[in-house]
């Protein structure tokens, strides 16, 4: 009776592993963000739903349906929860779900696969080796603002979700915070047919994504902002 976290595709349907297909088979409840999204994943991947339990979680009803599950898990029924794309958890609900079922003393166990961000970082060219991740930039210009200058000095590479409408919005207060000359990546569709990567300085991005001339962004978009060097912070304070 274990808690499933099944990672599902991005884009990619080959990218559903084969662990996550036998698991979506087989558990008898399926906890599914967006029910819709779920039935079009199991008729591409021919899995048969009948005889078998969809149910919808997601922010409006995450502390209910946690109660459901947990209900189920304690039946003996396997729970296999997954998100519209990608990891569920991540910029995703399901985290109040896997509290639920750790305090019931239910196994949690996560099927690995696609997640945006990650997917993001190995190609972006950026320093890997340290990296944080910070989900969607606050909608309020005030948080925003506040959020980017605590980042500012960060180190390690940073990564954030964010919707293409908002995306040559928010490029003038990256380069003001961050400086024009900070490299950066874009990354736009991970693993579907109009996957791209704008990799530059934030001043050398911005024609691309905010100026007169810039390319419509559609789709999804990853953004990543490297950290600050070293050699930055030295010629900072050789010149106080
Ligand atoms: N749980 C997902 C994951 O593991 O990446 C993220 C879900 S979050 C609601 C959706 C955001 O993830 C999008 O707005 C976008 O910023 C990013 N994202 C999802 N799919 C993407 C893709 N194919 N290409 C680029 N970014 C993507």
């Amino acid at each position: 009776m274990p808690l499933y976290l099944v990672a599902t595709p991005l884009g990619n349907l080959g990218d559903l592993t084969p662990r996550a297909l036998e698991i979506l088979r087989a558990a008898p409840v399926l906890a599914a963000e967006d029910t819709r999204t779920a039935r079009r994943l199991f008729s591409a991947m021919n899995i048969p739903l009948a005889g078998r339990e969809l149910l919808s979680y997601g922010d409006h009803n995450e502390a209910g349906m946690a109660a459901r599950l947990v209900e189920h898990l304690k039946s003996g029924r396997d729970v296999a929860l997954f998100s519209e794309s990608g990891t569920p958890l991540i910029s995703d609900p399901g985290f109040k779900v896997v509290r639920a079922a750790l305090e019931a003393g239910i196994p949690v166990v996560p099927l690995p696969g696609p997640c945006a961000a990650v997917t993001a970082l190995i190609a972006s060219g950026l320093p890997v080796h340290a990296f944080s991740f910070h989900g969607f930039l606050p909608k309020k210009p005030g948080a925003r603002g506040r959020l980017l200058a605590q980042l500012k000095d960060r180190p390690e590479t940073l990564i954030f979700y964010e919707s293409p409408q908002r995306v040559p919005k928010v490029w003038a207060e990256l380069v003001e915070v961050f400086g024009a000359d900070r490299p950066a990546c874009l990354a736009r569709e991970l693993t579907k047919i109009h996957e791209t990567f704008l990799r530059g300085t934030l001043r050398e991005l911005e024609a691309r994504v905010a100026g007169k001339d810039a390319v419509p962004l559609r789709g999804e978009c990853t953004l990543l902002i490297a950290g600050r060097s070293s050699a930055e912070l030295e010629s900072d304070s050789a010149g106080e």
